[in-house]
């Protein structure tokens, strides 16, 4: 048995959400050819098939690419701070991926560490996420090589699973998913099919394996070589949150505000002596994957990566993780990892 709702109603209850005046936001077809996670006006807008997954993630509406911190103005001698309180309303992610969902949960523990950003725990508070199990993926795709697949439940609230005949079974896994979703379901003896997901393209014993004893290994250079630095790797995935603090203004006023940034930007460790710790694009490359691999689930008992495949899927060289870790693994397992 199982809880289900049908496409309408679906749609219908998106625009009960947005006629409340509250923020929704979803996969949008933009061109012919691309669909990204926006803002939805209307159910109208949404895209819950015929695509392979946005382009974009889901995180830039809990973690924004610009955020004011506060303001600062400066009379003679005095300065004045204005708090900016953080812009929270209540807000829903529908048609999300599995695999954009579960980034929250490994950045929970980012936001939460040393300092806790209440900027990310008040929207994260704020914010209902609906996910679509994926009934496909592509080459790029490598969930289940990171512990996740086609129907992971980690950071949703609510999962739909396409039933193919204009239904979703509904599965609610939070309060927030349960509140959404109460008197709109009905019960039904049809239940959903998970299809495989992906096969797996390593395993973390090999990698951990290159990492310990191969750092200074050439093949990372020859590996990273056709690497641009264009960062459209980590701006459209869904665990990247590097930023950066500058303040936007003059002599008189201004505000403090928080920018994304990435690793893979030349200017991200210079240093105000010129000097640059990183300086080659492959010491970069090598830098987005120990911290993903190794630095941050040390730390955090996390691999940060869902294995979305984004980084690959919008890299204009087709680098990104997937075709990096694919070397590893060959590296490791042939167990001649010195080049
Ligand atoms: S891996 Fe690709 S997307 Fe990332 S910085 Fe290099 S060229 Fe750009
Ligand atoms: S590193 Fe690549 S595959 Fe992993 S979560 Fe980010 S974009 Fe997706």
């Amino acid at each position: 048995m199982s809880e289900i709702i049908s496409k309408d109603d679906l749609l219908r209850l998106v625009d009960q959400w947005t006629g409340q005046g509250k923020r929704a936001a979803g996969p949008i077809r933009i061109k012919s050819d691309v669909v990204l996670y926006a803002p939805i006006q209307s159910s109208g807008d949404v895209q819950l098939d015929g695509f392979l997954r946005p382009r974009n993630s889901i995180k830039e509406f809990i973690f924004p690419r610009h955020e004011k911190l506060y303001g600062y103005k400066v009379e003679g001698r005095k300065i004045e701070l204005c708090d900016v309180e953080p812009v929270v309303s209540e807000q829903l992610i529908i048609g999300a991926r599995p695999c954009d969902a579960a980034a929250f949960p490994i950045l929970d523990h980012v936001f939460n560490w040393d300092f806790k950003d209440e900027f990310y725990n008040q929207r994260r508070k704020a914010t209902t996420i609906v996910t679509l199990a994926c009934k496909e993926h592509d080459k790029n795709c490598f969930c289940t090589s990171v512990g996740l697949g086609p129907a992971a439940e980690s950071g949703s609230d609510a999962m739909l699973l396409d039933l193919g005949d204009g239904t979703y079974e509904v599965r609610c896994l939070t309060e927030k998913g349960k509140a959404l979703f109460a008197g709109k379901t009905r019960t039904s003896d049809k239940t959903a099919t998970v299809p495989p997901g992906p096969k797996k393209l390593f395993t973390k014993e090999s990698i951990d394996a290159f990492f310990a004893s191969d750092y200074e290994n050439p093949a990372w250079q020859q590996m990273t070589l056709r690497c641009l630095g264009c960062a459209a790797c980590a701006y459209t995935c869904p665990t990247c949150h590097c930023f950066d603090i500058v303040d936007e203004g003059n002599a008189a006023c201004g505000t403090r505000a928080k920018n994304w940034d990435a690793c893979q930007f030349c200017m991200f460790t210079a240093h105000a002596s010129g000097h640059n710790p990183r300086t080659s694009q492959g010491q970069r490359q090598r830098q987005r994957i120990y911290h993903k691999f190794e630095i941050y689930p040390t730390k955090f008992g996390e691999i940060l990566c869902t294995g979305c495949g984004n980084c690959t899927r919008n890299c204009p060289v087709e680098l990104g993780v997937r075709p990096v870790l694919e070397t590893i693994e060959t590296l490791s397992v042939a167990g001649g990892t010195k080049a």
